[in-house]
């Protein structure tokens, strides 16, 4: 009797949307609110970058491109990757996308079918599921607690496995914990996924360059050189490059899988915008002093962010490697305010602090709350005070 498909149906809705949209009322209402839930960067495009996509339009770079893009655009990515990742990928392996989004999009429509399984490791960017949802497949969501610095071990991986797993999308530095694999922890998966050569990997690098751990940032393709034949290396300018507006994101893979994701494409958006692709290239083939600035700056704020978290009543959160998001424990704090959970706690924050955050459970990880930190240090100061207030600290 509903108007709409039985698959739509299935997706939740985002509760980074809800709070938006919470967010906004209390605005209109004349509320002083503190928003940490933006999931972009603050900065606005470096202005070489902003330029580039004014000069493309001035060249007349306004029509329609190949669907999978560009020649330029793919050079670029594919030096991007030899660069950063030391991958190395032919132009029919490269996917130039409206986002990552639309990246990861095309390849859970490229490969599940209906009752296939992807194991996505929780806490988990939002999106994934209801993806593999809308593809009438079916999320397998193993929790990576905190005992275990939010990173799935090898062992919980072979559990979630079965005859039916056709994928395995980890994402590293992660959304929303910022936690980040290191070479041995990615060998040591991909020790387990040698064994089920039926699984394509899909590895989500978005946040590869806002990162800071001792460690350098290794991909899972580098780290597992015999499985590159069967992994998707998935990136985009959004994050590193303050470029959420333009919506260009890209991918390295499998030839006939890229194809294939490349007919989806095709036959739903086309080529992503040519104007954006410009400036895309642009960023990756430029100087990358804004990248490393930018990341100078993501650091102190998380420095600043966690350190003031941990000092709260009830609150307890661990170092990220990167990102911009902080991932709290409130698990302690929702006992002593007295409220039933994550989502309770985050609904008490923002009535009575006007801080906004979003609830763990979303992610699939209840008992936490994730705080962006893409705003100024100022902003994060202010809206520790205000949590101190309500929790029962003077500071
Ligand atoms: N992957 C992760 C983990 C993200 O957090 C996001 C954005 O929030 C994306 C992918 C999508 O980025 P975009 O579509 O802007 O490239």
């Amino acid at each position: 009797s509903s108007t709409v498909s039985r698959r739509v149906q299935r997706v939740r809705p985002s509760p980074t949307v809800a709070l938006t949209g919470r967010v906004a009322r209390l605005k209109a209402e004349g509320r002083d609110i503190i928003s940490l839930g933006a999931g972009e960067p603050d900065f606005d495009t470096p202005a070489h970058l902003a330029a580039a996509g004014i000069q493309a339009i001035r060249e007349g770079h306004t029509r329609y491109t190949p669907v999978d893009g560009t020649v330029e655009m793919k050079n670029a990515v594919i030096a991007k990757f030899r660069r950063d990742n030391r991958l190395e990928y032919q132009r029919q392996q490269i996917l130039v996308s409206s986002g990552a989004k639309q990246i990861l999009f095309n390849l859970i429509m490229a490969l599940i079918d209906p009752g296939d399984e992807a194991v996505i490791p929780a806490p988990y960017w939002v999106s994934y599921p209801d993806m593999v949802m809308l593809a009438e497949g079916v999320p397998v969501t193993p929790l990576a607690g905190r005992d275990q610095g939010y990173k799935i071990t090898p062992a919980q991986l072979e559990a979630a496995i079965t005859p039916h797993t056709r994928l395995f999308i980890l994402n590293s530095p992660n959304n929303p914990t910022g936690a980040a694999y290191t070479a041995a922890e990615l060998r040591a998966l991909g020790a387990v996924l040698a064994r089920h050569p039926r699984i394509i990997i899909c590895t989500d690098d978005i946040y590869e360059h806002i990162y800071w751990a001792r460690e350098p940032f290794i991909s899972l393709a580098q780290a597992c050189p015999e499985l590159y034949e069967r992994i998707v290396t998935v990136n985009g300018v959004s994050k590193a490059y303050a470029m959420t507006g333009w919506r260009i994101g890209y991918c390295g893979g499998p030839a006939a899988l890229i194809t294939a994701m490349a007919t989806i494409q095709g036959q739903s958006t086309s080529n992503p915008s040519s104007i954006a692709q410009k400036a895309a290239a642009a960023a990756l083939n430029g100087d990358q002093a804004c990248v490393r600035e930018m990341n100078r700056h993501f650091r102190e704020r998380h420095d600043l962010l966690v350190a003031g978290l941990n000092r709260l009543p009830g609150v307890s959160c661990l170092e990220g490697a990167g990102t911009f998001y902080a991932f709290a424990n409130v698990e302690r704090a929702i006992e002593m305010i007295g409220v039933a959970d994550d989502t309770a706690f985050a609904e008490h924050l923002l009535a009575t602090s006007g801080v906004a955050v979003v609830p763990g459970s979303g992610f699939g990880a209840p008992g936490h709350v994730r705080l962006s930190f893409a705003c100024s240090m100022q902003t994060l100061e202010e809206a520790l005070r205000r949590m101190g207030k309500t929790l029962g600290t003077g500071i």
